[in-house]
């Protein structure tokens, strides 16, 4: 192994920190496609050896074979999924956190580390208008942000049950049919029901189709209720207001899914189809999705914390220093003990650039979402298929098949034009644009639109 004075070790680190910088100067970035297994085999050959190929040689397979065959998730034509769009500053000061062995998980370890995590989660705990003793944690992504609020409202409802003393053990979980597959996923893991909410006319979660099923089933058996802002399938908000007054009514836990949607809070032009998010017991945004960070990071912010420690603080006697400090430990606040300092890109970038800057980049991608939608109501072979809430568009081309749809995109990937996966929606295939790169420009949405002419 090297030391830290070893001279090739000092080259290394030049050669990689050159290519990190190379890589954030390319303009444009290349697409670059996926490989099959055989050919990055044959390309990139062994690897691990009992006495290693060198620096320069690993460097080499990653440059010229690993890297072209991994996309570019900020290439401003990546329009599938949701994609992410770092900040340079985000990114580079990623480089910086890999390079300074923090531990993120405790105050005693990474107090400086936490208490800039803690700031950029109180901004995020503003836009939302969450009260002053709000507070959370940064988490992989939102599938363990959505599992950790989960596991915490069920804590609080069967703590209630146990005051109550009727020995009921709440055990479901609402949520519409536009709720994020990870919804289904933490139910399973809880072994928790999921109880479908139907949808109104525009698809959304309303207090009324949710005050009929807590009926059906009681109220007192449900740990929570699940509202989306910004589904992902079609960026519809649902109507958070009335679903939050109905929540309150009965007591039951609001966790607000906001994992892509939760950035549009700091566009102050759509910030009121958000009315009632304030009124949430958790939620989540993911800023690796629309807040220009890099994975992986998920903001999970709970109204009162401290039901949260309890659920989550995990006891081992080599941790009786740390869960016996009354201080702050990101890790009593989420499924997971050991974390990266994953909050802190985000911070950096958030403290060079302002939040005015934020705040204009998400405006942009709003913009150049209505610009799709414009497009595709003026061109006749294209049509709409729901009114677009946030920066998702979803559309079909009159005439195709499913086989169309797939062909078609294949065909934008192949030709490193630009990624665009087709999505179904009741058994129909569309097109569908996520649209969260302040890069992406009007010119390149109408130079996908055209090659569907
Ligand atoms: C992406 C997404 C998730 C899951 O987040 P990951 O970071 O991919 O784990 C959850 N909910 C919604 C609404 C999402 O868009």
């Amino acid at each position: 192994m090297h030391s830290h004075r070893d001279p090739t070790l000092h080259d290394l680190g030049r050669s990689v920190l050159r290519y990190a910088d190379e890589r954030l100067r390319l303009d444009p970035v290349p697409l670059d496609r996926p490989m099959t297994p055989e050919e990055l085999q044959q390309r990139a050959g062994r690897t691990i050896t009992p006495d290693g190929i060198g620096g320069d040689r690993a460097m080499d397979v990653f440059t010229e074979v690993l890297a072209p065959a991994c996309l570019s998730i900020d290439h401003p034509r990546y329009l599938a999924f949701i994609p992410c769009a770092p900040t340079n500053e985000a990114t580079m000061f990623d480089l910086v956190v890999a390079a300074s062995s923090i531990y993120g998980g405790s105050w005693l370890e990474g107090s400086g580390a936490v208490h800039a995590e803690n700031e950029t989660l109180r901004w995020i705990a503003d836009l939302a208008g969450l009260p002053e003793q709000a507070g959370g944690v940064f988490t992989p992504g939102g599938t363990i942000g959505n599992l950790s609020a989960l596991v915490a409202a069920r804590w609080s409802a069967r703590r209630e049950a146990a005051r109550r003393g009727d020995g009921s053990r709440p055990y479901r979980v609402a949520a519409s049919a536009g709720a994020h597959s990870s919804i289904a996923s933490a139910c399973e893991v809880m072994d928790a029901e999921l109880v479908p909410v139907p949808l109104d006319e525009s698809w959304r979660l309303t207090g009324e189709n949710l005050r009929a099923v807590l009926a059906e089933h009681g109220p007192e058996s449900f740990v929570a209720v699940v509202a989306t802002a910004g589904t992902t399938n079609f960026g519809i908000v649902d109507d958070l207001d009335s679903i939050a007054e109905v929540c309150a009514e009965h007591g039951i836990w609001l966790h607000v899914d906001a994992a892509y949607g939760g950035a549009g809070l700091a566009a102050p032009s759509i910030r009121e189809r958000y009315v009632g998010i304030e009124r949430c017991d958790s939620f989540i945004v993911d800023p690796h999705k629309w807040l220009f960070a890099p994975f992986d990071c998920c903001a999970l912010l709970y109204r009162d914390p401290t039901v949260a420690r309890a659920a989550h603080t995990q006891r081992a006697g080599y941790l009786d220093v740390l869960t016996e400090a009354a201080d702050w430990n990101p890790a009593d606040y989420s499924v997971g003990l050991t974390r990266r300092a994953r909050g802190l890109p985000l911070w950096f970038s958030l403290a060079v650039n302002g939040t005015d800057r934020y705040a204009a980049a998400v405006e942009r991608t709003l913009e150049v979402a209505a610009v799709a939608e414009a497009e595709i109501a003026r061109r006749p072979e294209l049509e709409l298929v729901h009114e677009r809430d946030l920066t998702v568009v979803v559309f079909r081309r009159l005439g195709w098949t499913a086989a169309d749809y797939h062909a078609w995109s294949d065909r934008l990937l192949a030709e490193e034009l630009a990624f665009v996966v087709p999505t179904t929606h009741d058994g129909e295939t569309l097109a569908r644009f996520a649209v969260v790169n302040p890069e992406t420009t009007p010119e390149d949405i109408t130079m996908i639109l055209d090659t569907m002419a």
